[in-house]
């Protein structure tokens, strides 16, 4: 479909406007500038406006959800409850995850219905740092910040992990700070000490913090600079 032809399709916009639009420079495909109408697009494309992101027929949707632990982070699933449970039935529609936890994993979900808005967010290039608060069974050594800045070598994937900030908070409590999301990697890199996680909290990713005003189980939409960082 033409660029003109997607624009004036939108409630808020007459054929004037999207010209208006376009010759101001306003309207940007995949991040670039676009000015002529005749431009192909199609559903893969992301055209913004100014700041915002227009989708066909349905508008971008971004919640934070303060996870709380019991629930899987999955769309759907047979046995268990899932983060979605948790939205209210008209709110629940087309969103996926953002980032996935663990089910007994707490703190910072991400839900969107933007696709290239979470692959940029979860892409391993991407190098967000996601915050994590860890407890353990076992006292965290001061050898541990050295061997998770190093990386650690996980022999199934074959590959050691990014260098990894540790904060030591307290004798079986820290703030791990990773620049990736390996399948289980806060466990398995406290694994590697034989050191057992009690309890992991994700406190942000990025520069999206999970709100304190959030109890476990609410959600809030997230704000425009939020969604703007990625
Ligand atoms: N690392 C884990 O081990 N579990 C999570 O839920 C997130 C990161």
């Amino acid at each position: 479909m033409r660029l003109d032809r997607f624009l004036s399709k939108h409630p808020e916009f007459n054929r004037q406007d999207v010209r208006h639009l376009l010759l101001a420079g306003r309207v940007r495909v995949d991040g670039q500038v676009v000015g002529d109408g005749r431009r192909a697009v199609n559903d893969f494309n992301r055209i913004e406006l100014d700041e915002r992101l227009l989708q066909p027929g349905y508008p971008a949707r971004y919640l934070m959800l303060h996870k709380p632990a019991g629930v899987v982070s999955a769309t759907r699933d047979p046995q268990h409850r899932t983060v979605l449970d948790l939205l209210p039935e008209s709110e629940r529609a087309d969103l996926h995850i953002a980032g996935r936890l663990d089910g007994n994993t707490t703190g910072l979900l991400l839900l969107t219905n933007d696709g290239q808005w979470s692959r940029r967010l979860t892409l391993p290039g991407s190098k967000l740092p996601k915050v994590y608060q860890v407890e353990t069974a076992e006292p965290i050594g001061p050898e541990y910040v050295a061997t998770f800045a190093r990386g650690i070598y996980f022999a199934f994937e074959d590959l050691t992990t990014q260098p990894a900030h540790l904060e030591l908070l307290g004798s079986c409590l820290a703030r791990l700070t990773l620049t990736e999301g390996r399948y289980h990697q806060v466990k398995r890199m406290f694994g590697h000490f034989r050191n057992r996680v009690t309890a992991l909290h994700r406190e942000s990713i990025g520069p999206i913090r999970l709100d304190p005003a959030l109890q476990p189980g609410q959600y809030r939409p997230l704000r425009s600079e939020e969604i703007a960082c990625c």
